[in-house]
């Protein structure tokens, strides 16, 4: 084969596969054909290095740009700023960083000097790479100091954290998470970063989508400073990110994003950011709500089915995520790799009690439900999924039996809803 039918042999191969699975990987989504429309559009060619520049006489923003070609996509990063700030109560937006740990880094740059703490979960926990120093976080030499967490909450313990915060001073505060079952306790540490003179920063890269439909907490008007996202896990656009922030932040986070971290912004994403802030201005509460829904029914029902599922007093779940430990199923490692040659993807995941060096074969496995939401699946679905993870994890049956009927469920959910296309 040569290089052009081998590339795109693959690019086929993986269509076709990924149309065929349960897609259930946290942090993913797909999108629609509007948004997919304003990925290959021309804006994808395109250069518009520059900065906000402020507002003509009719109000519209000016940017100072560098480059001709740019009066169309003038207004569509207008629009997706308005739109953003609209839709998450913020008195600003900057829809410029390339991706959700870019826009941790575009705060970093912005809020911090080198060498500065930082405070978030410890990545066991649920914190993210980009809150350590072996990522974004180090990038600015910054230091994490992890907060204490209480695992039957599965969620951060306040108490001692105010304790932590006041002793050790980080310059950031971080709320959100990768490992996110329930709300973050944002009013609750706004007192002691007024005391200690901290910014809240808080990441919804796997939240925005709910956020998004006024379904999971309202971060900026309990008290963020600043909040961070993946445009691209439950929030359904194309892959990017974007901070949103305080007024007083503005200049700042602008400087800091451009020409601070990033040259050229990837003009088709936001492009079709902006087509899916209207999906979810429009379709917004419906999808979101069902997506809890969905992770509720699903926990639910591998729970009865005798999966160890996390938080079942606390309702197992209030985002898109549910958790379950199968240390004494094989592990996750396990679990994962025998789901996947059934087409039921999903990710191994370290728990709150497991060490970093179980991250090869930790103990538990994380599961989405918003993609398969945005696809259209409801609570039956969940269920019928949540029997064919049994027959797996549980009773040990052939993954490549099981497979067949993964296909089969899977067959009338290839059209996004929430869209409209
Ligand atoms: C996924 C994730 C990120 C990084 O987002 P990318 O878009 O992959 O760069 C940042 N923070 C949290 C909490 C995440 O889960």
């Amino acid at each position: 084969m040569d290089s052009y039918n081998e590339v795109m042999n693959q690019i086929n191969r993986q269509d076709d596969w990924r149309k065929d699975c349960v897609n259930m990987i946290a942090s993913e989504n797909i999108v629609s054909l509007s948004v997919n429309k304003a990925i290959c559009s021309d804006f994808g060619h395109r250069y518009a290095e520059g900065i906000l520049g402020g507002r003509d006489e009719t109000g519209a923003r000016v940017f100072d740009r560098f480059y001709q070609g740019t009066k169309i996509f003038d207004e569509v990063e207008s629009l997706a700023m308005s739109l953003s700030e609209k839709i998450f109560n913020s008195e600003h937006a900057n829809v410029v960083p390339i991706s959700g740990a870019v826009a941790n880094l575009t705060v970093y740059h912005a809020l911090a000097r080198y060498g500065d703490t930082i405070s978030g979960l410890s990545i066991p926990c649920g914190g993210h790479i980009s809150h350590t120093h072996i990522s974004s976080a180090g990038v600015m030499g910054l230091k994490e100091i992890p907060y204490a967490f209480d695992k039957d909450e599965m969620n951060i313990d306040v108490d001692k954290t105010i304790k932590i915060i006041a002793e050790k001073k980080p310059r950031i505060i971080i709320l959100g998470c990768s490992l996110f079952l329930f709300p973050h306790p944002v009013k609750e540490l706004r007192t002691i970063a007024d005391e200690t003179d901290a910014v809240i920063m808080y990441d919804a890269a796997h939240v925005l989508g709910l956020i998004a439909g006024k379904k999971f907490q309202k971060p900026l008007k309990e008290g963020a400073d600043v909040m961070t996202a993946s445009t691209h896990k439950t929030f359904p656009g194309p892959q990017g990110g974007i901070v949103l922030c305080k007024e007083k932040f503005k200049e700042k986070i602008d400087n800091a994003a451009f020409p601070g971290l990033m040259s050229n912004h990837h003009l088709h994403h936001v492009a079709g950011f902006s087509v899916a802030l209207a999906e979810m201005e429009k379709f917004g509460e419906n999808y979101a709500d069902q997506i809890i829904k969905n992770s509720k029914a699903l926990a639910q029902a591998l729970y009865e089915l005798g999966l160890n599922v996390l938080c079942e007093p606390k309702g197992f779940t209030q985002s898109h995520q549910v958790v379950v430990d199968v240390s004494d199923l094989g592990g996750g490692e396990k679990i994962a790799n025998d789901l996947e040659d059934a087409n039921i993807i999903i990710n191994k995941n370290l728990l709150p009690w497991d060490t970093l060096e179980k991250t090869g074969n930790p103990s538990g496995i994380r599961i989405g439900t918003q993609e398969l939401t945005h696809v259209g699946m409801k609570e039956d679905e969940m269920k019928e999924i949540a029997q064919l993870i049994k027959k797996i994890a549980v009773d040990g049956k052939s993954p490549q039996k099981i497979r067949e009927d993964v296909i089969e469920l899977k067959k009338g959910f290839n059209r996004i809803h929430y869209c409209f296309d």
